[in-house]
C-alpha cells in the first residue's frame, strides 16, 4: 500500500480567530444535541437495555450530556457470542483491508474533529487545547497502527537452516474485551480498540461510565469506517455490573484495559483463573496509574522548570496518568522554584471549558471530586498548603483549585495517586536523594529531570524507574509513534501504546518450518 510516511496530527492554532469561531460553532451544534439516548451496538443492531447510564456535564452536573444503555450480563453475553462468531471471517480478512478501515476511521475523525472536541468539552470537562491533543492522539493511533500492521503482516525474518524454510508470522488471537477510562475517552478507547481490530481480533468495547457518549461516537465512527457487524460491539455499562463477567468468561481471549491500579489488579487476578471450557491462558494488557515525579537539580533553568511543572501538574486538572504529582527540588533551588510554581499556578484560569481562555476545568465526577477533596484535607494535616482552597459545593460543578503542598516524602499526598490538581513539593538535599525519592514508589509511569548537569542526566537515563522519562521538558502528552507510552511496576503490564512492540501483544506468533 502506498501511504504517506507517518506524521503526528497537527494541533489547532487557537490564536487564529477563525479556528476559535469553528470551535464555538461546534459547541453550539453539539450543545443542541445534548440529552440524546445511545443504545448498545451488538452485531450491528441497536440494543436497548432496561436501565440507563446518565452522563452529565462535570462543569454543570444538572446538564445531561446523554443517556446510554446500561448493559447487564445478558447484553455482555450477547456481545461475546456475536464477537466469537464474527472472529472467524475477520481474522481471515486481509491485513491491508483491516488497515484501510483504520485509515478511513482516521479520516472521519479529521472531518468531524471540531464536533469531537465539543463532546470532550461537554462530557469530559476538557479545555479546548486538551481536547484537541486528545483527538489528535486518537487519529495518530489509527494512522500508526494501520502502518504497523502493514509492517508486520508478512511476519518477521528469522534464520533458516540449510534445506529448510523457517517462517515466523503473526496471527489474530480471538475476542478481546477493551475497557477504557474516562480521562482520554476518545484517544484511549480508539487506541486500544484499533490495535485489537487491525490485528484481526473481534472486540467488545466498554467505555467508562463517565464518558459513555464519547464512547458511542467512537463506536459510530468505527461502524461508518467499515468495521463489520459483530466485529466491534459497543457495550456501555458499569464496570461493577459487567466487568467481572466480561473478564471471567471463557470466550474472552484477552483483555485490554486502561484505568486504575485497583481495577487492573482485579482484572489480572480474575483473568488468571481457569474456568470450565476455557482453552487458553488469557492475556492481560493493562495500563494503570502513576505517582509521577519531576526532579529539579541545582543546575536547572528554573523558569522553564517551573513552567513545565505547572503544565504537567495542572493540565486537564491533573487527571492524566502521566501528570506530575510530585516535584522534588534540590535544597539550593527549592525556594526559588516553589515561588515560581506558585506564581504560575495562581495565574491559571479555572472555569467551565466552554470558554476559550480556561486552562483548568472541573474534575470528571462527584466521586472524583470527593476523593480529591479528601486528599486535600489529609494534606493540610501533613504539610503546608501554599496554594489552593477548600473545594466548594459540587452542585455548581466539580471544580478544585490548583493546589500545592509542601510535604515530606512519606506524606499520603506524596505517595498515593490523587488524580486531581494537587502537587506535592518535596525537598531533597542533593541529586542522589532526589532520585531515590522519585524511585521510591510502587508506580513507575512517567518522570522527569530538569538539569544541565550531564552526569545527572546520564544517571537518570539509567536509574530513573519509569517507563517514560523526560529531560528538560514536560512529562505529559506522549506522542504516538514518537514517545511510546506505558509504565513499569504497578503502572501496568509493561506494554507501550503507540510503539513498535504494541501490536504483537494482540497476536500469536507462529513458527512454521518446511524441510525441502
Ligand atoms: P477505573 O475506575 O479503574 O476504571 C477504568 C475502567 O474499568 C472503566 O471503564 C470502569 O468502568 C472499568 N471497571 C471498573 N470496575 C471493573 C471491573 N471489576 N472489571 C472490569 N472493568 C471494570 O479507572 P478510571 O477512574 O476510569 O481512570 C483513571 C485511572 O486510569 C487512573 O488511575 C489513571 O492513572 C489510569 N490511567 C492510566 C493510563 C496509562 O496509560 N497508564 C492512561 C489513562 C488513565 P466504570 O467506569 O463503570 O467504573
Amino acid at each position: 500500500m502506498g501511504l504517506v510516511p507517518y506524521e503526528n496530527e497537527k494541533y489547532q492554532d487557537w490564536s487564529d480567530a477563525k479556528v476559535r469561531e469553528k470551535m464555538r460553532a461546534a459547541l453550539s451544534t453539539v450543545g443542541g444535541r445534548l440529552g440524546r439516548s445511545y443504545p448498545a451496538i451488538i452485531g450491528g443492531k441497536r440494543v436497548e437495555t432496561d436501565g440507563e447510564i446518565v452522563s452529565v456535564d462535570p462543569s454543570e452536573p444538572s446538564r445531561v450530556v446523554g443517556r446510554t444503555a446500561r448493559a447487564t450480563e445478558r447484553e455482555a453475553d450477547m456481545a461475546l457470542e456475536t464477537a466469537t462468531n464474527a472472529f472467524g471471517t475477520w481474522s481471515r480478512t486481509a491485513p491491508e483491508a483491516r488497515a484501510r478501515i483504520m485509515l478511513r476511521a482516521a479520516a472521519i475523525m479529521r472531518r468531524r474533529k471540531f464536533e469531537l472536541l465539543a463532546w470532550e468539552v461537554y462530557e469530559g470537562g476538557k479545555p479546548w487545547s486538551e481536547a484537541d491533543a486528545q483527538v489528535a492522539e486518537a487519529i495518530d493511533f489509527l494512522e500508526y497502527y494501520a502502518r504497523e500492521m502493514l509492517r508486520l503482516k508478512d511476519g518477521i525474518e528469522v534464520y533458516s537452516v540449510p534445506g529448510e524454510e523457517s517462517r515466523y508470522s503473526y496471527m489474530p488471537m480471538g475476542v478481546g474485551v477493551v475497557i477504557a477510562p474516562w480521562n482520554f475517552p476518545t484517544a484511549i478507547l480508539t487506541g486500544m480498540a484499533s490495535a485489537a481490530l487491525v490485528t484481526g481480533n473481534a472486540v467488545v468495547m466498554k467505555p467508562s461510565e463517565f464518558t459513555p457518549v464519547t464512547g458511542a461516537i467512537v463506536a459510530e465512527i468505527f461502524e461508518e469506517a467499515g468495521v463489520p457487524d459483530g466485529v466491534m460491539s459497543f457495550l456501555p455499562g458499569y464496570g461493577s455490573e459487567v466487568g467481572d463477567y466480561l473478564v471471567e468468561d471463557a470466550r474472552t481471549r484477552f483483555i485490554s484495559f486502561t484505568g486504575s491500579m485497583r481495577t487492573g489488579l482485579r482484572i489480572n487476578e480474575l483473568a488468571a483463573r481457569q474456568i470450565p471450557r476455557q482453552r487458553w491462558i488469557k492475556r492481560v494488557i493493562a495500563e494503570m496509574g502513576g505517582k509521577d515525579a519531576m526532579v529539579i537539580d541545582d543546575s536547572a533553568d528554573l523558569d522553564s522548570a517551573a513552567a513545565d511543572i505547572v503544565k504537567s501538574a495542572y493540565g486537564y486538572s491533573g487527571q492524566k496518568c502521566s501528570a506530575a504529582s510530585r516535584a522534588i527540588l534540590h535544597a539550593d533551588v527549592y525556594d526559588d522554584v516553589l515561588a515560581k510554581v506558585v506564581e504560575r499556578a495562581k495565574a491559571l484560569k479555572i472555569g467551565a471549558p466552554e470558554a476559550a481562555e480556561v486552562n483548568v476545568g472541573p474534575l470528571i465526577s462527584e466521586p472524583q471530586f470527593e476523593k480529591v477533596a479528601g486528599y486535600i484535607e489529609a494534606g493540610k494535616g501533613e504539610g503546608e498548603r501554599v496554594l489552593g482552597g477548600d473545594p466548594g459545593d459540587p452542585e455548581g460543578g466539580y471544580f478544585v483549585e490548583p493546589t500545592v503542598f509542601e510535604v515530606e516524602r512519606d506524606a499520603t499526598v506524596a505517595r498515593e495517586e490523587i488524580f486531581g490538581p494537587v502537587l506535592s513539593i518535596i525537598k531533597a538535599r542533593d541529586f542522589d536523594e532526589a532520585l531515590s525519592i522519585a524511585n521510591d514508589s510502587p508506580y513507575g509511569l512517567t518522570g522527569g529531570v530538569y538539569s544541565k548537569n550531564r552526569e545527572h542526566l546520564e544517571r537518570a537515563r539509567q536509574e530513573f524507574k519509569a517507563g517514560n522519562v523526560y529531560f528538560n521538558r514536560t512529562i505529559t502528552g506522549a506522542l504516538v509513534g514518537v514517545q511510546p507510552f506505558g509504565g513499569f511496576g504497578m503502572s501496568g503490564t509493561d506494554s507501550k501504546a503507540g510503539g513498535p512492540d504494541y501490536l504483537p501483544l494482540h497476536m500469536l506468533a507462529r513458527t512454521v518450518v518446511e524441510r525441502f
